[in-house]
C-alpha cells in the first residue's frame, strides 16, 4: 500500500473511514489552490526550510489524527516515529515529534500532514472586514515572499478551509495537540486493522447446503 487513496479503500465501509475519502479530496483541493495562489503571488518558502516543524505543535482534529496514524500504520511503518510520539506525548509546543531535520519535504508524514501544515506560509487569513491578508511568515529570514499582500474578499483563506474541514469532521473536532491526537488513533487503528486482518484470515467456513 502506498497512497492516501489506499488507505481510505482500506478503511471503506469501517468507522474509521467515515470522512477519509471527503478529508482526502480536501487536501487534494488545497494542493492544487495554494500552488495556484503561490505562483500569482510569488510565495515560496526558502530552499530547504522548514523551521515552522520546530517551533510548532499542531492543534489537529480527531480526522486529521486518523489519516497520519492509519499513514503510520499502513504506510510508514516506522517503529521509531511511534516512539518519538509517546515521549512527546504530552508536548504542547514544536519541535513536531513528526519533524525530520534530513528529509526532502521535513515532514514523516508528508502525504497525510495536517490542513494547518498545508496552509501555513501559503494561504491567506481572513481579517476582521472580510479581506483576505497574506503575512509573510516570520521565519522566513531569506525573503523568498512578499511581506504583505492586501487581497480581496473573494480569495479564499485559512478560515475557509478550517470551515470546510470541521464540516466533514464528525467528531466535531475541537482539536488536540498532534502527539495524544495521533497517539489515541493509532490505539483504535490498531485493533481495527487486527480485527479486519483476523476476518480475512477467517472467511465465512460455512458449509455449502448439498444437494439432496
Ligand atoms: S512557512 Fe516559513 S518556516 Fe515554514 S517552511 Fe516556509 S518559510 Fe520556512
Ligand atoms: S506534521 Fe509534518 S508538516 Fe506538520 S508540523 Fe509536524 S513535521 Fe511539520
Amino acid at each position: 500500500m502506498d497512497s492516501i487513496g489506499e488507505i481510505c479503500i482500506s478503511f471503506s465501509g469501517t468507522y474509521a473511514g467515515a470522512g477519509m475519502e471527503e478529508l482526502a479530496a480536501l487536501y487534494d483541493l488545497i494542493e492544487k489552490q495554494t500552488s495556484q495562489f503561490c505562483n500569482e503571488f510569488s510565495i515560496a518558502c526558502g530552499p530547504g526550510c522548514g523551521t515552522c516543524c520546530e517551533h510548532f505543535m499542531p492543534d489537529i482534529t480527531d480526522l486529521e489524527a486518523r489519516l497520519v496514524a492509519a499513514y503510520l500504520l499502513l504506510i510508514k511503518r516506522d517503529d521509531r516515529l511511534i516512539e518519538r510520539l509517546v515521549e512527546e506525548r504530552d508536548s504542547t509546543t514544536g519541535p513536531c515529534p513528526l519533524y525530520r531535520a534530513d528529509s526532502p519535504y521535513h515532514c514523516s508524514v508528508y502525504p497525510a500532514r495536517p490542513l494547518i501544515c498545508r496552509l501555513f506560509g501559503a494561504c491567506a487569513n481572513g481579517d476582521k472586514q472580510g479581506n483576505a491578508i497574506f503575512r509573510r511568515c516570520r521565519y522566513n529570514l531569506e525573503e523568498t515572499m512578499p511581506l504583505a499582500l492586501q487581497l480581496g474578499p473573494d480569495v479564499t483563506v485559512m478560515q475557509d478551509y478550517s470551515y470546510a474541514l470541521r464540516g466533514i469532521d464528525s467528531s466535531g473536532g475541537d482539536g488536540e495537540f498532534l502527539p495524544k491526537a495521533i497517539l489515541a488513533q493509532l490505539e483504535q487503528l490498531s485493533f481495527l486493522i487486527a480485527m479486519i486482518e483476523t476476518d480475512r484470515s477467517n472467511p465465512d467456513d460455512t458449509p455449502t447446503p448439498q444437494a439432496s
